[in-house]
């Protein structure tokens, strides 16, 4: 085994193999780029190399730089996770030259799958079962033409060197194929540097399945079954689990076996990930095989309870797979959420910024704590359903505080969840999704709760179809716990407002109040969600207090705010305990599993500010003075309530508009002042 090795990547996957790389006693390098400077796989490491600026081309693809940071430390093997450098054969290559031993396949191996066509090739000649279609060298565009047309319509174009769904057309009609072809040909010289195409069967409701090899030097080849990765967004997987649900035993074999006969078919060694798509009645074909660990790897790991990075470590340092083919068994169920930053609604367009309030449920995070570890991914291992104690296992290269950059992929975290049947991890996978928090960049957690919770999801009718089928439904808006989550927020803002921490009266607090009779206050919110203004009212008569909302006003009660943004409110009678994450005038509410932000309109701040700018205060509207709070000479803070007037039946508390001393005080008490009056002069700090 092994003494040092270095990981040629950032991100979960990076901290993922240094928690394993820990757990074995092994030394590991971390390399990072100008933006992960600080980043959480940096830390997760003994040591850290920095290679370069913050793009990918800059820093964690160059194969030099990343090269000569494993000779400095005196690595002895580089692992490359995914993405990146992991199936690039001259990486692979550049390691085998300066002697490092590059923790995945021979580097032919990597060659033959890199071109779909020659894939295909060997595919055929090892009797993997193909999609129904034409891969062959001669490109001529009547020659296709007839192929396509052999074929039967619908047809799948695809480019040969292709990946991530570029250059694929789908052609219903004889008649549009040749300006399909010419299209499909044009992406693909322009994204591949590569024309070539190929030719498939258009499959209706396909599911991807793939299956999950492993072979090692000595002639050993294994699976370890099979993952569903049906559910997708724009040809990238949001959703896998293991095993593949509603699969016969026999599939399920016959599957696993032409999976093993793909990976011999290229000599292969190490983690490799054969994907398949199926028909509604079973049928599989050969799609790809990808010569690295895939993201999705963690379910596997639960239902098998076997550390596929360890199996990779063992097999890069020539010792034999660590199991037989008749010692892999399955346990339960898992399933696996990515969650993203994104604007699912928009397209999943990708959102940045920084993660300013980051809460995963509770589970054992898949961290350098190797004490963790025995009972989390890994620790299924021969730990029995019994002994499983972290059901919940959450892989993220983030914590808060970290910034989603437009450098990489948006990844905020891999939620992992396991249970002894589907319908059990389903219930967990939804709990689990709830009780995710995330403040800061848009995520793609509601759209997670949606899909989860949806008919065909919850069924395991699953089919690469089924976001686009069931658009509509997954993004319908979901009801809220509007009312509640609106009082939660209101006792925040009212006990930071008023300053006590524990909101029997935020008033209380304000030595120089000095009303006897009861007191209104308007609250101004703005529905962040929804883009929406409204107004609260807050009463308090004696040691009652209500709230008013949509013309209905109810008793109103709260408690909690100190420590960890914990309050339980009661309104009317609905009773609520929820986390209010604060960030400026948002109030963040995360209640019922659900997450909601209000935006305070500071009405009469705005109002001020927006009357005589700094240092003048004016009435907003004609009334009576009723409460005058401070006298010539206070040193007031920014936002500090000044005076009190009731117009139209409704008090109003004029706040500072910025910190400052009072120097007159032109109103007392009983005054009647007319709109735009100047109440008080303020010199501002
Ligand atoms: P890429 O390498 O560009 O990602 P793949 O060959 O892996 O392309 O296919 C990506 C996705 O396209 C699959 O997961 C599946 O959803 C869909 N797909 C691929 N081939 C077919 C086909 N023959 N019929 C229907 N859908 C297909």
């Amino acid at each position: 085994m092994f003494n040092k090795i270095l990981i040629a990547n950032r991100g979960e996957i990076a901290c993922r193999v240094a928690a394993t790389c820990k757990r074995l006693g092994i030394a590991s390098v971390a390399v990072y780029s100008d933006a992960d400077a600080n980043a959480k796989h940096v830390t997760a490491c003994d040591e850290a190399v920095h290679i370069g600026g913050s793009t990918a081309a800059e820093s964690y693809l160059r194969i030099e730089r990343i090269i000569e940071a494993a000779r400095a430390t005196g690595a002895q093997a580089v692992h490359p996770g995914y993405g990146f450098l992991s199936e690039n054969e001259d990486f692979a290559h550049a390691c085998e030259l300066a002697g490092i031993v590059f923790i995945g396949p021979p580097v032919e191996a990597i060659a033959a799958m890199g071109s779909k066509a020659a894939a295909k090739a060997l595919m055929h000649a090892a009797a993997v079962p193909l999609v129904p279609g034409y891969h062959g060298d001669d490109q001529d565009a009547q020659l296709l033409h007839r192929e396509a047309d052999a074929i039967g319509y619908p047809v799948l174009l695809k480019a040969s060197a292709g990946g991530g769904g570029k250059g694929m057309r789908v052609v219903e009609r004889s008649e549009d194929f040749a300006a399909a072809l010419a299209s499909c040909k044009r992406e693909a010289a322009s994204s591949f540097g590569n024309d070539r195409v190929l030719i498939e069967k258009y499959l209706t409701r396909p599911r991807h399945v793939e299956v999950q090899v492993f072979a090692d030097r000595h002639g050993g080849a294994v699976y370890l079954f099979d993952r569903d990765c049906s559910v997708q967004r724009r040809h990238q997987k949001v959703l896998e689990e293991a095993p593949a649900p509603g699969l016969s035993a026999e599939i399920k074999r016959e599957m696993g076996e032409a999976a093993v006969a793909a990976a011999r078919a290229v000599n292969y060694v190490g983690a490799g990930t054969v994907e398949f798509i199926m028909t509604v009645t079973g049928d599989f074909y050969f799609m790809e095989m990808n010569t690295r660990l895939q993201v999705e790897h963690p379910v596997t790991e639960m239902v098998t309870g076997q550390d596929l990075v360890e199996w990779q470590l063992r097999v890069a340092s020539n010792e034999p797979l660590p199991l037989t083919q008749q010692q892999i068994r399955i346990d339960g169920h898992a399933i696996e959420a990515r969650i993203y930053a994104e604007h699912p609604a928009r397209g999943f367009l990708p959102s940045t910024g920084t993660l300013k309030h980051l809460r995963m449920p509770e589970g054992v995070e898949f961290s350098i704590d190797a004490a963790g570890l025995g009972t989390a991914g890994l620790g299924a291992a021969g730990l029995g359903e019994s002994g499983r104690k972290a059901p919940v296992r959450i892989d993220s290269g983030v914590r808060e505080g970290d910034t989603i950059t437009p450098f990489y992929d948006p990844m905020i975290a891999k939620l992992i969840v396991h249970g002894a049947t589907r319908d059990e991890a389903l219930a967990r996978m939804n709990r689990a999704l709830h009780a995710c928090e995330v403040v800061g960049p848009h995520t793609n957690v509601e759209f997670l709760q949606s899909i989860v919770t949806s008919e065909p999801f919850a069924t395991g009718d699953l089919d690469t179809g089924l976001i686009e089928r069931h658009h509509d439904a997954l993004f319908a808006p979901v009801t809220k716990p509007f009312k509640e989550a609106l009082a939660l927020a209101c006792a925040a803002l009212l006990t930071r407002e008023g300053g006590t921490a524990h909101g029997a009266s935020p008033w209380d607090a304000l030595s120089h109040w000095r009303l006897n009779s009861g007191y209104t206050q308007t609250l101004g919110w703005r529905d962040v969600e929804n883009d929406t203004a409204f107004t609260v009212s807050f009463a308090r008569d004696g040691s009652t207090q209500t709230l008013e909302h949509d013309g209905v006003r109810e008793g109103f009660s709260w408690s909690g705010g100190a420590g960890r943004h914990e309050f339980r409110a009661t309104i009317g009678d609905a009773r609520a305990t929820g986390r209010v994450f604060v960030d400026g005038d948002t109030f963040h509410v995360f209640c019922l599993g659900e997450a909601l932000a209000f935006e305070w309109q500071n009405l009469l701040a705005h109002a001020a500010d927006a009357e005589g700018g700094e240092g003048r205060l004016t009435a907003p509207m004609p009334g009576k003075v009723i409460a005058v709070l401070v006298e010539p000479g206070a040193v007031v803070k920014k936002g500090e309530p000044l005076i009190v007037m009731e117009a139209m039946k409704m008090e109003h508390t004029i706040g500072a508009p910025a910190a400052g001393t009072v120097s007159e005080v032109l109103y007392a008490v009983g005054d009647q002042v007319t709109d735009g009056a100047q109440l008080l002069v303020l010199n501002v700090e």
